[in-house]
C-alpha cells in the first residue's frame, strides 16, 4: 500500500493509464536488416496514422491555421530523404532504433544552424515528429489524454493544469499524482470535476506499470497495488457507502445556509468556466464566490483570449447563475499556470514573481480586455470583481482605476454597464490580511485565499508533498489572519467571504463561522456537507470556540477543539 494525499474525495478501482513520456535509450542491437526495416516501415506507417487521428480529435477545437501544423507534420514525417537516409543507416548494419535516432538528430541540428528563423522554427516540428517516430520504432508509448477511450486511473508525476483540463470525466475513474498537496491545482481542478484523487503519494511512478489494477481510496489517500478479491470487495462498499451518503445530502440542494441560532451564511461555488455552473446549480450553490478566469486564458490555443471571447463565458457564467452572486477574479497567471503563447521571464521563484495583478498592472492592455468584457456582460447578473495577489492598497486603487477608466469609457460609447458591480479583492498575501482595515476603506469585499495565504505566511510551497505538513490553516497564526481579515471588513462595513480550499472543510467550518466569515465558497461537491455542518451548530457557541482556538498554539489544539464540537 502506498500512502498519498486525499485530495478529491472518492473510491476508485481500475486500471492504471501511465502519464509518463517516454525516454530514449538507445541500445545499438545488431540485428537482421531485414526484420529491422521492417519494423521502421511498420512504426513509419504507425507513426502517420497516429498524427492523422491526433489531428481528427483536434479538429474541432482548433482553427485551420493550428490544424495546418498537423499536415506540416505529416509531409515532414513523408518525406522520402528522410526514410531513404534511415532505410540506407539499416542497410548498413545499424539496428531501427539507431537508424532512426541517428538520422533524425542529424535533420534536427541542420535545421537548427540555419540562419533563417523560419527554418530553425521547423527544428521544433522536425524533434516533435521523430520523437513519434522512434517511440514506435521503439515500442514506447506516449501518453494522450484525449485519446483515451476505457475507464482508467490515471497516474503520473504531476498533472498540469491544461493536462487536467483535457481530463474525459467519462474514462477517467480518479488519479494519483507523485507529486503535489491539497491546493496544487489539479487537486482543485480534480474537485470541480468531481474526480477522485490521490496527490502527494511519493513512490507511485515507480511501482505501478501501464495495465495494473490499483483501488485508489481518496477518502484516506492510500493506494492499494493489484487487490485482492477480499480486498476489491472491501473497496467496492467503501465506495457504494461513500455515493450513498452523498445522495442522501441532496435533501439539503434548497435549504437555507443557516445556523441553529438563526445566523445566514452564504454557501458559494468555485469555477473554473461556463462548464462548471450546472454543478455549483445542481449542487445547492447560492452563487458563484471564485471564477478563476486563468482558464479561459489557458484553454487558449494561439492568443490571449479576444474580449469577445471573453465576455461570452462571462455572460453566459452570470445567466446560468439566474442574477444569484458571481464573483469573477481577473487572470491570476503566472507561479504554475503558464500560457502556450506567452514567454514568462525566467525567474527562481516564480510563485513570488511576476503573477497575477502583478502581470496586469504591466500588461494593461490585457487587463484592459478583460475589464472591457466585464463590464459589458455586467448587465446580465449581479457581477463582482475582485483583484487577485493584492500586496498593497496603492496597487489596488491601480487595478480599480483601470477599472473605472473602461467602465467609463465603454459609458461613453453608449454601452450599458451596471451601475451594482462590486470591486473586491483577495487577501492572500498575509500584508494584505494585516492591513485589512485600511484595504477595506476602498474594497467593497474581501475573499480569502487561504491556499496562498497558508503558503505565503509558512513560507511552504503549496506543490511540494515534502513541507506539505505545513499546510495548516487551522494552525492559530493563519486563525488570527483571518480574523484580522473578517474584522477588518466589518469595521467597514463591508463583507467578507473565503475562497481558499479551507473555506470547504468541514473541519474548519465551524471555526469560520465563529469568527464571522459571511461567505464560504468551495467545490461544488463540497457545499452539501458544509450546509450540513452550519445547520447542526450555533454560531453563539463557535464565536466561544472562535476565541479559543485563536489562543491555542498549535494546530493539533484547535482540531481537537473543532472535534469535541463535531462530535458531541
Ligand atoms: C487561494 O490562493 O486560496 C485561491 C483561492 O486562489 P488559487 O488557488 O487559484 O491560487
Ligand atoms: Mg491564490
Amino acid at each position: 500500500m502506498l500512502k498519498g494525499i486525499a485530495a478529491s474525495s472518492g473510491v476508485a478501482i481500475g486500471k492504471v493509464y501511465k502519464l509518463e513520456t517516454p525516454v530514449i535509450n538507445i541500445v545499438d542491437r545488431t540485428g537482421n536488416p531485414a526484420e529491422e526495416l521492417a519494423i521502421f516501415e511498420n512504426a513509419l506507417a504507425k507513426t502517420i496514422s497516429d498524427i492523422e487521428k491526433v489531428k481528427e480529435r483536434a479538429a474541432g477545437n482548433l482553427s485551420e491555421e493550428e490544424l495546418a501544423v498537423f499536415d506540416a507534420h505529416l509531409l515532414m514525417i513523408q518525406d522520402p530523404e528522410y526514410a531513404s537516409q534511415i532505410k540506407a543507416q539499416i542497410e548498413g548494419g545499424a539496428c531501427a532504433d539507431k537508424a532512426t535516432k541517428d538520422v533524425s538528430d542529424m535533420m534536427i541540428a541542420m535545421f537548427e544552424s540555419m540562419d533563417d528563423a523560419y527554418f530553425k522554427e521547423r527544428a521544433a516540428d522536425i524533434k516533435d515528429v521523430s520523437f513519434r517516430l522512434i517511440c514506435n520504432v521503439m515500442g514506447l508509448v506516449i501518453p494522450d489524454l484525449t485519446a483515451i477511450d476505457e475507464e482508467v486511473i490515471i497516474v503520473a508525476e504531476d498533472l498540469t493544469p491544461s493536462d487536467t483540463a483535457q481530463l474525459n470525466k467519462k474514462y477517467t475513474l480518479g488519479f494519483v499524482t507523485e507529486i503535489g498537496g491539497r491546493t496544487s491545482h489539479s487537486a482543485i481542478m480534480a474537485r470541480s470535476l468531481e474526480i477522485p484523487a490521490v496527490v502527494g503519494t511519493a513512490g507511485i511512478m515507480s511501482s505501478v506499470k501501464n495495465g495494473d489494477v490499483i483501488v485508489m481510496d481518496a477518502l484516506a489517500g492510500e493506494i492499494i497495488l493489484n487487490p485482492s478479491d477480499e480486498e476489491r470487495a472491501a473497496y467496492e462498499e467503501k465506495r457504494n457507502s461513500f455515493l450513498k451518503e452523498k445522495e442522501a445530502l441532496k435533501v439539503l440542494k434548497d435549504a437555507e445556509s443557516i445556523s441553529i441560532d438563526g445566523h445566514k451564511v452564504e454557501l458559494a461555488g468555485n469555477i473554473g468556466g461556463p462548464k462548471d455552473v450546472q454543478g455549483v446549480v445542481d449542487n445547492g450553490g447560492e452563487g458563484v464566490g471564485l471564477f478563476r478566469t486563468e482558464f479561459l486564458y489557458m484553454n487558449s490555443e494561439a492568443d490571449f483570449p479576444t474580449e469577445e471571447e471573453q465576455f461570452e463565458a462571462y455572460k453566459s457564467v452570470l445567466e446560468g447563475m439566474g442574477g444569484r452572486k458571481v464573483v469573477v477574479r481577473t487572470l491570476d497567471i503566472g507561479g504554475d499556470k503558464k500560457l502556450n503563447y506567452y514567454t514568462f521571464p525566467e525567474e527562481m521563484n516564480p510563485f513570488l514573481g511576476y503573477r497575477a495583478i502583478r502581470f496586469c498592472l504591466d500588461r494593461k492592455d490585457v487587463f484592459r480586455t478583460q475589464l472591457r468584457a466585464l463590464c459589458r456582460a455586467s448587465v446580465y447578473g449581479k457581477l463582482c470583481i475582485m483583484f487577485p495577489m493584492i500586496a498593497t492598497v496603492k496597487e489596488f486603487l491601480e487595478a480599480k482605476a483601470v477599472f473605472e477608466e473602461e467602465k467609463a469609457k465603454l459609458l461613453a460609447e453608449g454601452i450599458a454597464v451596471s451601475d451594482s458591480i462590486e470591486i473586491g479583492m483577495m487577501v492572500e498575501i498575509p500584508a494584505a490580511a494585516v492591513l485589512a482595515d485600511e484595504f477595506a476603506k476602498h474594497a467593497d469585499f474581501f475573499s480569502i485565499g487561504t491556499n496562498d495565504l497558508v503558503q505565503y505566511s509558512m513560507a511552504a510551497d503549496r506543490m511540494s508533498e515534502k513541507v506539505s505538513y505545513l499546510y495548516q490553516p487551522l494552525n492559530p497564526s493563519l486563525l488570527r489572519l483571518i480574523k484580522m481579515t473578517i474584522d477588518g471588513a466589518h469595521s467597514q462595513g463591508k463583507w467578507c467571504g473565503m475562497c481558499g480550499e479551507m473555506a470547504g472543510d468541514a473541519g474548519a467550518a465551524p471555526v469560520l463561522l465563529g469568527l464571522g466569515l459571511d461567505e464560504f465558497s468551495m467545490s461544488a461537491t463540497s457545499i452539501l456537507n458544509a450546509r450540513k455542518i452550519i445547520r447542526s451548530i450555533s454560531k453563539k457557541d463557535m464565536e466561544e470556540l472562535a476565541n479559543k482556538a485563536i489562543s491555542c498554539q498549535t494546530e493539533e489544539e484547535v482540531k481537537e477543539l473543532v472535534d469535541s464540537v463535531l462530535n458531541h
